[in-house]
């Protein structure tokens, strides 16, 4: 047995600070497995209530593998990264498939899952499984740079290898589970990004970081990302109490979600609505163009304007669907067109 005190004072602190959270009274590897996916983009108190809802729309895993995609792509909706609402339902259905709707327990199966990568399948070993595998995600990362005094680029190959060697060093054999989740809430609730909270944590005592007043410099990025810039014009068509929705194919963002006829490029506004005819039939009216709206993703920066456009006829075209405004809300559609949604009333 391990004599390092460090992850005996990890779990003795996560046993009496954890936060209460739903996902931390089970032991299903399927809801855990569904806080996973849904926390790698959000933060607690966002995730919680969509963990809620899946979980309550589809308390099996059998019952989320054959939900409709659209149906279930709608609860993802606001989120983002919808990628990973898709990887979920495709892991689902391969469960079902493969290992007759029963969560594999063996790391290297939970890890062929559609999506499923180190962390993730670390994360649901150990906590559904009790099985030895550290789980490191950024909080961890962090915690780690920052405990050993380590400079090795988070993000670099050397400092993978690096992070994953301490990290398995560190992990408690007896109860992996919890010690992963003590790491992923320290990280979280104490060692935060900005301003530690040195002075309420566990392992001070041991802290390099804290000793050498590192803590801002620490951890080290190697590589800042690309952003890309991209321009969209939305056609918001309306006719009769109809518009056209099209459905985001793959190979860029927002596969599978729901959007109006789309242009994009830099181009003016005589230039757009040159496009426009070849959704509605002239003549048609422009009413109004709203502000340009400002969208971040990872590693892109969209600017979206949408041109609310009335006429007497659209022209239904391969790939787009013919749709009842009253019925607009069943349909899943990106976060951007949400708030198009919000800010035009
Ligand atoms: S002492 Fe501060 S920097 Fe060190 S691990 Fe704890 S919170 Fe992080």
């Amino acid at each position: 047995m391990s004599t390092n005190p460090i992850p005996t004072k990890l779990l003795k602190w996560y046993s009496s600070h954890k936060r209460s959270i739903p996902w931390r009274e089970t032991q299903n590897p399927y809801f855990i497995w569904l806080s996973e996916v849904i926390m790698q983009q959000t933060r607690v108190e966002q995730g919680t209530p969509y963990y809620l809802r899946y979980i309550e729309k589809y308390p099996t895993l059998l019952e989320l593998a054959n939900a409709p995609d659209d149906e279930m792509m709608k609860l993802w909706q606001g989120l983002g990264y919808y990628s990973r609402a898709r990887n979920m339902l495709a892991a689902a259905r391969q469960i079902r498939d493969e290992f007759g709707g029963v969560f594999p327990m063996e790391y290297k199966h939970i890890r062929a899952l559609k999506g499923v990568g180190e962390y993730t399948a670390a994360a649901i070993a150990s906590i559904a499984f009790n099985q030895n595998y550290a789980a490191i995600d950024g909080n961890v990362l962090r915690v780690l740079s920052r405990f050993y005094g380590e400079f090795s680029p988070i993000d670099s190959s050397i400092g993978k290898k690096r992070y994953a060697q301490l990290a398995d060093e560190l992990l408690n054999k007896e109860f992996p589970g919890e010690f992963n989740q003590a790491m992923m809430e320290l990280g979280a609730t104490v060692c935060k990004p900005r301003q530690p909270l040195c002075n309420a944590c566990p392992i001070s005592a041991e802290c390099v970081a804290l000793s050498k007043n590192l803590q801002a410099q620490l951890p080290i990025k190697a590589g800042k990302t690309k952003v890309t810039k991209r321009l969209f014009h939305y056609l918001v068509l309306s006719s009769q109490g109809k518009t056209l929705l099209k459905k985001r194919s793959s190979g860029d963002i927002w596969q599978g979600l729901y959007e109006f006829p789309l242009i994009e490029g830099d181009l003016n506004e005589m230039q757009v609505m040159e496009q426009a005819a070849l959704w509605c039939k002239e003549p048609f009216v422009l009413k109004t163009i709203s502000n340009e709206i400002k969208h971040l993703l990872s590693h892109r920066e969209l600017r979206a304007k949408f041109y609310s456009i009335e006429t007497d006829e659209l022209i239904p075209q391969t790939e787009f669907t013919l749709v009842n405004w009253s019925d607009f809300e069943n349909y899943p559609v990106s976060r951007l067109i949400e708030r198009w949604r919000g800010s035009s009333g």
